[in-house]
């Protein structure tokens, strides 16, 4: 990274916000000792801590219906800050009980970890470490970053040190990719992603068996619901035939798209030009990774990010929520059956 003043940084926050159509303001009242949130998941990895830390907002930002950055701050968060983020955590009596029983932990500040123009290195390796003291069962850290702030001398050296806790513990990076047709991918939802990028991710990854997760949106942007069921069923073949060829593991975090606050999308809500997936079809979607050489574990949070009516669970939906949870405990794909006999 060139060395690049602050005032740089929050102009390049400003500009993805213009470049993105988006209104939201950010949480500067956020007590910044404090992450944003954190909560817990069953996957089928084992239970799983997943932690928003509160840091300075996505640098990308431009992304179309995304409003993550809005519970960041535009200004830098200090590592001191962060690191008390970290104390924070594992002072909660929910972490405490589950010392010994989380399998895994996904760290997020809602933009890139790996960027650290955004996110303190001295606070990543003061997490680690606290990884590493408390959590003697993790099996696998996950790292959300956008590709281009992957260094492989970093996660060499961040690879090595959570191996070095009492249980061996793997790395994973997880990348949003959020729409397979690249159309949709860069030309509407501004991601920013090519598929070149993406393949020479996985290659770097395999040198060392790193694990990738790859976030995908159903129905990102105004589609029909069959045509987003498609997109998902072409990613999902490509991720399988990518893991086959680098010879790596990836999994498909599947993200049914809710309509976040200040964004066009709450704008084409209200305008009736929008409407978020039906389970129905995230289960149909899903369903296409059987027998194939990828994961799929769908995500059922919208974070409290989510425009009234704006929420992909609609009223009557408890069962179908519960079968797509024992999917993700399970991959058992009767599970997905039975959502799809629901409807
Ligand atoms: S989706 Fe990720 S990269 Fe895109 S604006 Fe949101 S936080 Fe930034």
């Amino acid at each position: 990274m060139a060395n690049l003043t602050q005032m740089e940084i929050e102009r390049q926050i400003t500009d993805g916000m213009a470049a993105g159509g988006k209104s939201y303001q950010f949480d500067e009242a956020h007590d910044p000792t404090k992450p944003v949130n954190y909560w817990f998941q069953d996957s089928f990895e084992g239970e799983t801590l997943f932690v928003i830390f509160y840091s300075q907002a996505c640098r990308w930002s431009r992304c179309v219906g995304c409003n993550l950055p809005s519970v960041s701050s535009k200004h830098r968060v200090s590592f001191k800050s962060i690191m008390a983020q970290v104390d924070h955590l594992f002072n909660q009596p929910e972490i405490l009980q589950r010392l010994r029983t989380i399998k895994k932990v996904i760290i997020s500040n809602n933009g890139s970890i790996l960027d650290e123009a955004t996110f303190s290195t001295t606070a990543l390796i003061y997490l680690i470490a606290k990884l590493n003291i408390h959590l003697p069962n993790m099996a696998l850290l996950s790292v959300e970053t956008r590709p281009e702030y992957v260094d492989m001398t970093e996660l060499v050296i961040l690879s090595r040190a959570i191996a070095e806790g009492e249980t061996a513990t793997e790395l994973e990076i997880a990348i949003g990719f959020e729409s397979f047709d690249s159309r949709i991918r860069n030309g509407v939802f501004k991601k920013g992603l090519e598929l070149s990028r993406f393949e020479d991710l996985c290659g770097m990854l395999a040198t060392y068996k790193f694990r990738l997760t790859c976030y995908f949106m159903q129905k990102p942007v105004p589609m029909s619901d069959e045509d987003a069921v498609a997109d998902i069923r072409a990613a999902i073949d490509y991720l399988s035939a990518a893991a086959s060829r680098f010879g790596i593991k990836i999994t498909m975090y599947l993200n049914p798209t809710y309509v976040a606050r200040g964004t066009t999308l709450e704008r084409l809500l209200q305008l009736g030009q929008f409407s978020p997936p039906f389970l129905k079809d995230v289960a149909r979607a899903a369903l296409h990774a059987e027998g194939k050489n990828v994961r799929v574990f769908i995500g059922l949070s919208d974070e409290g990010l989510a425009a009234p009516q704006g929420s992909f669970i609609r009223p009557g939906d408890e069962e179908k929520v519960r079968c797509l949870e024992s999917f993700n405990r399970s991959q058992d794909f009767q599970h997905l059956h039975a959502a799809i006999a629901l409807a």
